[in-house]
């Protein structure tokens, strides 16, 4: 099931990008699923048994018009913690967008969400469209009955943090996990687009603040 919160887009005001990169990483405790929903993207598989493999993929996806060469860092194992949180850096400081995963029946794993968006937070600033944009994945809806994190938190987190929220299971459908990169990837473009048009608007401003000195200095000669 794929609970998409809606927001207001901003991709009609913008024009065009007709290719793009986007670096994506996959974060989240050990166990939730973040290989199973990478290979189930890239594969439309779900094999069972992933292994503990760190991996970045490269793929060639068309969203809205948009040719994507898409990157996704899917996180390995936590190791020791001074590593972990170097690795962690390293990979918040790559990424464009984050796919922040727990598992709906473990309720630590959805804490560590809520610490992977602060320190996503301190790296990058507020994780609004025009930053870094956020899809929090509540995984194994498949098992349900033993949930320990209902939808209502999920949702409220990211309400009250400006991410995108869905619940999925990556063993049962590849549809939700589809919607998942691909909303992802959509965010990523219009955050590209208004770093692009904010640019071409402190460009423009230098230019009008440069011609009216240059008007100035002929008039004073
Ligand atoms: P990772 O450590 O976060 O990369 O987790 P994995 O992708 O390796 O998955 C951990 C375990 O959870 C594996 O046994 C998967 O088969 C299982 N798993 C992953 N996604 C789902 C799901 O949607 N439903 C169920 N029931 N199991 C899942
Ligand atoms: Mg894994």
């Amino acid at each position: 099931m794929v609970l998409r919160i809606p927001r207001t887009s901003v991709s009609n005001s913008v024009p065009s990008l007709s290719r793009m990169e986007a670096n994506v990483v996959v974060l989240g405790a050990d166990n939730v699923g973040k290989s199973a929903l990478t290979v189930r993207f890239l594969t439309r598989r779900f094999i069972g048994e992933y292994g503990d493999i760190e991996s970045v993929y490269s793929h060639i996806l068309t969203v809205a018009g948009t040719e994507v060469a898409l990157n996704i860092w899917d996180s390995p194992y936590a190791q020791d913690r001074l590593n972990q949180n170097c690795a962690k850096e390293k990979q918040i400081k790559w990424a464009d967008g984050f796919v922040l995963v727990y598992s709906i029946c473990d309720q630590a794993s959805f804490n560590i969400v809520r610490q992977h968006i602060q320190l996503i937070k301190s790296m990058k600033g507020y994780p609004g469209t025009d930053k870094a944009p956020i899809v929090i994945v509540g995984n194994k809806w498949d098992l349900r009955h033993r949930r320990t994190v209902s939808s209502e938190e999920g949702r409220l987190l990211a309400l009250a943090t400006d991410c995108d929220f869905c619940e999925i299971s990556a063993a049962e459908t590849y549809h939700g996990v589809l919607l998942v990169f691909h909303g992802l990837v959509d965010r990523i473009k219009e955050s590209k687009m208004l770093t692009i048009r904010k640019t071409a608007g402190i460009k423009g401003i230098v230019r009008s603040v440069s011609a009216v000195f240059m008007r100035k200095r002929t008039n004073s000669l």
